[in-house]
């Protein structure tokens, strides 16, 4: 299973889709990695919030929660993981690739 098929399936165990069983095509599976509700699902489902981090690796624990180096730490962390994706597309990386810290 690649990770967008991971992150598909997080997602919908978060609730995304409303008992949708996921896309069937490749094509499909990218179109759910450009929806807000489905990085939110998928935060619902690994259980990212502000007190366990966003497991980006610049993090540092300060009055009971994370922050980090990163520019966008202080939004939720579902964008602060969405983020991590796009700056890892930019670099270069697969969308697989850039998906496999993230669903750590
Ligand atoms: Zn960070």
């Amino acid at each position: 299973m690649t990770n967008s098929h991971r992150f598909v399936e997080r997602a919908v165990e978060g609730g995304y889709g409303d008992g949708w069983s996921g896309p069937s095509d490749e094509i499909n599976t990218y179109f759910v990695l450009l929806d807000p509700e489905a990085w939110k699902a998928v935060g619902r489902a690994t259980g990212w919030s502000k007190t366990t981090g966003s497991g980006c690796g610049k993090e540092y624990f300060d009055a009971g929660r994370y922050a980090c180096e990163c520019p966008n730490w202080s939004q939720d962390t579902w964008l602060h993981n969405w983020h991590r994706f796009i700056d890892a597309l930019a670099e270069g990386k697969t969308v697989d690739e850039s998906l496999e810290e993230i669903l750590k």
